[in-house]
C-alpha cells in the first residue's frame, strides 16, 4: 500500500496535467486563466518558518509557471486591460493569462518583480490600504509567531482566549509545527478579524516578550516600492479592503463601506490609480458587500478556482492560487490547472 499511494497520486497528476494541456491547446473560444500568489520567498528564507504553507511559492516556481505558459502559447495580459477589451468587444487572445498577488507583501517587490520584469509580464497587486508603509503583521502570521516562537507562554492567562482553538492533544512543551499552527489559524477563523487582532494586541501589552522575536524584515510593501513598480508600467494595483477584514464578518453598513469604499479612496490618495478591481479577503462575499463593490469597482476577484470563459462574470472572477504544494514542478502546476 505504501508504494501504491504515490503511484496513484502521480497517475492523477498526470491525468489532470493532460487535461490542462488539451484545454490549453484545443480551446477555441477566448478564455482567461488568472494566477494568484501571495508571498514569493526563496527556499532558504527564514521567513518561511512562520508562514502558512499555502501562502508561499519560490521565485523559481513563479519563473517556471510563466515560462511554461509562454511556451504553450498563452498571452500574458493585465487583468484590467483584458476586462476592458472584453467589455468593448475588442479582439481577445485565445488563451490569456493574468497574474495577481494578494495582500501586498514586500517580497513581491524583492522576489516577484524581477521575474515579471525579466519576462515583461504585467501583474495586479491587491493592497490592504491601511497597512501600506507600516510594519503590520496580519493576524495569522502573529499567531504563527506565537505558536512557534513563544509556545512556552501558552499557559499564561493572557492567552486564555486562544485555548478553545488549540487541540487538547497539542504538546504544550514544544513549538507547534507549521501544520499544527495552520489548523489553529483555520479554527480561529470562526472569530471576526478585529476580535482576533484585539486579543493579540491585549496579549502583547500584558506579555511584551511576545513582540521580541517577530521577524525583523518589513513584511509589507512601502510607498517607494509601490511607486517604482507602478512606474515600470507592468504593475497595477487593486483594493483588498483597508484592514483585510473578511466581509462576511462585518455586521453593519458603515464598516462595510469603510473597508470597501475606503480602500479605494486610500489607494487613489496614494496616487496608485487606476484602482478598478477589488479582491475579497479570504474569498468571503456578502450581498451588501458585493453591492458596494459593484458601485465602486469594475470587477472583483474571488478565491473560487477555475478558468474564466468569455464573457466572464466580472464580479466573480475565478483564480488559481499557487504555492509550494501545488506548483513546485511543471507537472503539479499543470495538474492544478487541469483539476476539475
Ligand atoms: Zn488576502
Amino acid at each position: 500500500m505504501q508504494l501504491v499511494k504515490p503511484i496513484l497520486k502521480q497517475a492523477r497528476y498526470s491525468l489532470f496535467a493532460a487535461v490542462a494541456l488539451l484545454r490549453i491547446k484545443l480551446k477555441k473560444s477566448p478564455s482567461l486563466i488568472i494566477l494568484t500568489y501571495h508571498r514569493i520567498l526563496p527556499g532558504q528564507s527564514l521567513l518561511r518558518h512562520t508562514e502558512q504553507p499555502g501562502m508561499i511559492a519560490t521565485p523559481e516556481a513563479l519563473d517556471m509557471h510563466l515560462s511554461l505558459l509562454k511556451r504553450l502559447g498563452a498571452e500574458f495580459v493585465s487583468l484590467d486591460t483584458w476586462l476592458d477589451a472584453q467589455r468593448k468587444n475588442k479582439g481577445l487572445p485565445r488563451l490569456a493569462v493574468a497574474v495577481t498577488f494578494d495582500d501586498g507583501w514586500q517580497d513581491n517587490y524583492e522576489h516577484a518583480f524581477p521575474v515579471l520584469k525579466k519576462h515583461s509580464i504585467p501583474a495586479t497587486i491587491f493592497l490592504v490600504s491601511q497597512r501600506i508603509n507600516t510594519s503590520w503583521l496580519f493576524w495569522p502570521e502573529q499567531v504563527l509567531d506565537l505558536l512557534i516562537n513563544h509556545f512556552h507562554h501558552l499557559g499564561h492567562e493572557a492567552l486564555q482566549w486562544l485555548r478553545p482553538y488549540l487541540e487538547a492533544s497539542d504538546d504544550p512543551s514544544s513549538p507547534y509545527t507549521i501544520l499544527q499552527a495552520d489548523s489553529v489559524i483555520n479554527r480561529l477563523k470562526a472569530l471576526d478579524d478585529h476580535t482576533i487582532e484585539t486579543h493579540l494586541e491585549q496579549t502583547r501589552n500584558t506579555l511584551p516578550a511576545l513582540g521580541q522575536t517577530t521577524p525583523s524584515a518589513r513584511p509589507l510593501l512601502n510607498k517607494q516600492e509601490l511607486d517604482t513598480m507602478l512606474a515600470s508600467g507592468l504593475i497595477t494595483y487593486g483594493a483588498h479592503t483597508r484592514h483585510h477584514y473578511r466581509l462576511n464578518h462585518l455586521g453593519n453598513q458603515t464598516t462595510l463601506e469603510n473597508e470597501i469604499v475606503g480602500s479605494h479612496e486610500d489607494l487613489e490618495k496614494l496616487g496608485l490609480q487606476p484602482v478598478r478591481i477589488f479582491c475579497y479577503p479570504n474569498g468571503d462575499i456578502t450581498g451588501k458587500g458585493e453591492q458596494l463593490v459593484q458601485q465602486h469597482f469594475t470587477a472583483a476577484c474571488t478565491t473560487e478556482r477555475g478558468w474564466n470563459r468569455t464573457p466572464p462574470n466580472p464580479f466573480g472572477l475565478r483564480r488559481f492560487n499557487f504555492h509550494d504544494g501545488n506548483g513546485s514542478t511543471p507537472l503539479s502546476f499543470l495538474a492544478t490547472l487541469g483539476r476539475p
